[in-house]
């Protein structure tokens, strides 16, 4: 699949779609959900052009893998939830209702968070 120049959070990268940014380094973005699902909902994306976790996992420079899931970290701590605990989420493909083709991951924290997975 051709990547979508034109998806929201390519926009939101080039500065086209105002987000209130809480994190930002050469490998990754991250600003708050529109829709919150916890306390804490923020959205962490690559700053290169991956439709998925698969084209990013497939695709993605090693520097490129690493300096992201360092900043999923980076994130947690800057959040002050990685001793509390949050969860992290990668939708992937029509089946996981992955509506953004650009790869994200979801980070969800400040409250009991449940079951994995909706019944
Ligand atoms: P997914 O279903 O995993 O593709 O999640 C896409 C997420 O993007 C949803 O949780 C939306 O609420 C969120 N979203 C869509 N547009 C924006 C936006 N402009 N700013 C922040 N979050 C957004």
């Amino acid at each position: 699949m051709a990547y979508d120049q034109d998806n929201i959070f390519a926009k939101i990268l080039r500065g086209e779609i105002p987000v209130e940014k809480i994190y930002e380094d050469g490998f990754a973005v991250a600003f708050p959900d529109i829709n919150p699902q916890a306390p804490t909902h923020v959205l962490i994306i690559p700053t290169g052009p991956y439709d998925s976790l698969d084209d990013f996992a497939k695709n993605g420079t090693v520097a490129e893998i690493a300096g992201f899931w360092r900043a999923v970290g980076a994130i947690g701590r800057q959040l002050g939830v990685s001793e509390t605990g949050y969860r992290t989420l990668a939708n992937t493909g029509p089946d996981a209702h992955q509506e953004v083709p650009h790869f994200h991951v979801h980070l969800f924290a400040g409250k009991k968070l449940g079951p994995m997975l909706a019944e």
